[in-house]
């Protein structure tokens, strides 16, 4: 901890050194832009932020504004940017791509789509080979739940409460939070007990959740299911950690009525937990399908399933394609993302990052009665605020607060969880120790001052 940290009136936390100077902006303003957005955006989702944040640039962990003011983005554009922004090794495989072919069809072949594919495959264990591309994570689960219908001749999907799967028909309904569902028809779909350590009935007890699975299945469905879909760390739900033992348990009664697992590691994979590439892996499960996105494309739009040879074949029984899934230019900055999270050693770096941010929030939990809980793993981490910890009522005011002020300080955190209280944090996976020290101080001097 900081010298000033102790004392946090004292000072402000100073921005790690980057030696970068973004050129000036001569665009619109924030207010014009503000303007147009207010009139011609989607209104139903609006900035975390009072003043809200114009942000021009980004390079690594780091986004700047149209003043050139440089914040550090420990939320990673929600989760997505693995290798930090505008990686140039990145950048420099989609301008190569783009250049030679910037589209081409399934019908025709193509490098760039076959090595990623081959490449993904190499990254997952089992039988788990064969991708289909889409262009975001709500369509890889869509198409992942088809898949699992089609194979099993079943209809019913078991999934958890506090989940999100995405905002298209099918995943709509297997997301059970009620902020982010339309009253749409949910067929087939249950929702089960969510094996949560810090909120559920059965604490850490992973195989005492796993108990509503099967009688799930033995009272509500036909004792068939098609599919059994989780992330192993809940991302919109406020990163919520399955508690353990509660997969290898959940997989047992799933598989006894023929149905598939689907893991959707759009926010949990792609190294982000620095323990594993995938987050199904610290449970010791292998999974029949799994879906990605966020992080594959480092910001570029690419969402991928991978299932087995024999799993992909239900779908030959029609035909599947996706104009845009597979584009060779995305799966270029696939390809590139894989290579950079292997030659920087991403994956060790949210690991031992990720470790000792969680160990200094832990520390900030110690001396904040507002901090009820820190969890996650690497670079997947939560903190949830809640006004009184043995009832644990959730500080939603105290969240924005904090967010607001973070911000002021040159912090970007994300907010989740049912109650909105939740902080994620979920960096690119380059950030720093500096960065881990820098993003603790701001929030210490923040939490101090109210
Ligand atoms: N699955 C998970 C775990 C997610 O967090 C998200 C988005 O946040 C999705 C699926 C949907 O992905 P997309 O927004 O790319 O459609």
């Amino acid at each position: 901890v900081t010298e000033w940290a102790k004392d946090a009136s004292a000072a402000k936390p100073v921005l790690p050194k980057f030696d970068y100077t973004p050129p000036a902006y001569s665009g619109p303003s924030a207010d014009e832009i503000l303007a147009k957005r207010r009139e011609y955006l989607n209104p139903s989702i609006f900035h975390f932020y009072k003043t809200p944040l114009n942000v021009v640039e980004g390079k690594r962990q780091y986004l700047f504004d149209e003043k050139g003011r440089r914040y550090l983005d420990a939320f990673g554009g929600i989760a997505t940017v693995c290798c930090g922004h505008c990686h140039p090794d990145v950048v420099a495989a989609i301008v190569e791509q783009t250049k030679r072919l910037q589209h081409s069809t399934v019908l025709y072949l193509n490098h760039a789509i076959a090595d990623f594919a081959e490449a993904l495959a190499s990254k997952l264990p089992g039988n788990l080979k064969v991708a289909f591309f889409t262009n975001s994570g709500t369509e890889a689960n869509e198409l992942a739940i088809l898949m699992a219908r089609l194979y099993t001749g079943c209809h019913d999907i078991i999934s958890l409460r506090n989940s999100y799967h995405g905002n298209a028909g099918g995943t709509m309904g297997t997301t059970a939070q009620s902020i982010w569902k339309f009253n749409v028809i949910q067929s087939g779909v249950h929702h089960v007990v969510n094996p949560d350590p810090y909120r559920g009935v059965f604490g850490s007890d992973g195989e005492k959740y796993a108990r509503d699975v099967e009688d799930t299945i033995n009272f509500g469905t036909s004792g068939n299911v098609a599919a059994f879909v989780y992330e192993a760390i809940q991302g919109v739900g406020g990163i919520v950690e399955l508690a353990p033992g509660y997969l290898p348990a959940a997989y047992d009664s799933v598989k006894k009525a023929g149905g598939l697992c689907i893991a959707d590691e759009v926010q949990a994979g792609f190294a982000r937990t620095g323990s594993h590439f995938w987050g199904f892996e610290a449970q010791g499960v292998v999974p029949d399908i799994v879906t990605m996105a966020k992080g594959i494309g480092n910001g570029y739009p690419l969402g991928a399933v991978v299932t087995t040879p024999e799993i992909a074949k239900a779908l030959t029984r029609r035909s599947y394609f996706n104009t845009f899934g597979g584009n060779p230019v995305s799966t270029a900055a696939g390809l590139a993302v894989l290579k950079v999270i292997e030659k920087e050693k991403l994956q060790e770096n949210a690991f031992i990052v990720g470790s000792y941010l969680k160990e200094r929030l832990n520390a900030l939990k110690d001396k904040y009665e507002l901090i009820g809980d820190v969890r996650g793993r690497g670079m997947l981490l939560g903190v949830e605020l809640v006004t009184d910890r043995q009832l644990k009522t959730p500080a939603k005011n105290e969240t924005l607060h904090v967010m607001d002020q973070m911000k002021e300080l040159g912090v970007l955190i994300g907010k989740g969880g049912y109650y909105g209280n939740v902080f994620r944090i979920t960096p690119p996976l380059c950030f720093t120790k500096e960065d881990a020290d820098f993003l603790v101080d701001a929030m210490d001097h923040t939490l101090s001052a109210m």
